[in-house]
């Protein structure tokens, strides 16, 4: 059976964050060969449906208003019920992203319907949709299937491969006017509290310090590395509680959950709340003074020494191959 699904395309800094493209390969497999609507809501968003066609959706429809300036719960789910009173789907896709994680099930309870969040894969036999996500803190993986109603999803970042870009794809692009009724959160500005830079949730390359760097000062050898490997920098919440980085770098149960190429701890012993927002990384590297500690447990490699000794001389060794 072909389904229509449609796919919040997700915007940061008047760009679609990568998330969103790879939403809508999840919502090419959910589509089943049925079609693939993008949705944009923003202030100004138009001009972002060819990225969102070029990596595979077959039409976008934008919801412009000055009132999407910043995402609002209640601004966004109101667009979005527009939407969806309009295009009638049986797939809903979003990133598993702040926003994503705040409107889907806002958008579910609305629907009555199911919210299988946090999918890391998606299995298609036919009719049939699996999906896989994790559960106990990333030690275990779950299969779902959604038996009735409307599929609602949030794909976690940088486990679905989007398609190839395309620029060649056409497909139609439509307004839709929203009529936005009262608003019960008006955000008037956000301030970045986290230095500019990759992406700590979508980054493919992360170095991470613990309370092993010692200070705010030894952040930065992490810092050069991160550079060099064009990635960004995180933290344990031991070096979040010491003050050493900001709340914002904190990655685990209740920091960022990432799913780089690369997580490279420095420092770090590997608390079960830290791994649970790391340890489904591509390939984990733990540098830690201490042998028997527990993030080797999950590293691909392991490397026995002090940090300050062996991050430098990583820096240096991945210049020389960028040359
Ligand atoms: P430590 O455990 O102190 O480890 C420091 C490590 O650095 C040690 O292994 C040491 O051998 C090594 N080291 C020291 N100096 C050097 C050096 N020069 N070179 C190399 N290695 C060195 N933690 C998180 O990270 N994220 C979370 O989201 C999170 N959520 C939590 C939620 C709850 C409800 C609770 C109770 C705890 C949570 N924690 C979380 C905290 C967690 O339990 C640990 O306390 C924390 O992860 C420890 O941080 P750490 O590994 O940096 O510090």
């Amino acid at each position: 059976m072909a389904r229509k699904v449609i796919v919040l395309g997700e915007i940061r800094d008047k760009a679609l964050r990568n998330v969103s493209f790879e939403a809508i390969a999840a919502a090419k497999v959910l589509a089943n060969g049925g079609e693939v609507v993008g949705i944009l809501i923003g202030e100004k968003a138009a001009n972002l449906a060819s990225d969102m066609i070029a990596y595979g959706a077959d039409r976008v429809v934008v919801a412009e208003n000055e009132k999407f300036k910043h995402y609002t719960p209640d601004g966004y789910a109101q667009a979005l019920m527009a939407v969806i009173e309009e295009e009638k789907p049986e797939g809903i896709v979003f990133g598993h992203t702040s926003l994503g994680k705040d409107l889907s099930p806002k958008i579910a309870a609305k629907l009555n319907a199911g919210l299988v969040s946090d999918v890391t894969a998606i299995e298609a036999d036919g009719d049939n949709i699996t999906f896989i996500r994790p559960i106990y803190s990333g030690k275990a993986f779950e299969k779902r299937v959604v038996t009735e109603g409307i599929m609602l999803v949030t794909v976690r970042p940088n486990n679905i491969a989007p398609l190839e870009k395309n620029e060649e794809r056409t497909g139609k692009v439509a307004s839709i006017s929203v009529e936005i009724k009262d608003l019960r959160t008006i955000v008037k500005d956000v301030v970045r509290k986290a230095s500019e830079g990759v992406d700590l949730s979508e980054a493919k390359v992360i170095i991470a310090g613990g309370r092993g760097v010692k200070s705010a000062e030894g952040f930065k050898p992490l810092q050069e590395l991160a550079e060099v490997l064009g990635g960004a920098v995180g933290a344990s919440r031991g070096a979040c509680d010491a003050g050493y980085c900001d709340y914002s770098m904190q990655i685990g149960q209740t920091g960022k959950v990432v799913t780089p190429d690369l997580y490279i701890a420095c420092g770090i012993s590997g608390a079960i709340q830290h791994l649970a927002g790391m340890s489904n990384s591509k390939v984990i590297v733990a540098i830690n003074k201490d042998p028997e500690a527990n993030i080797f447990k999950v590293a691909d490699y392991g490397i026995v020494g002090d940090l300050f000794d062996v991050v430098p001389m990583l820096t240096e060794e991945f210049k020389k191959l960028k040359v």
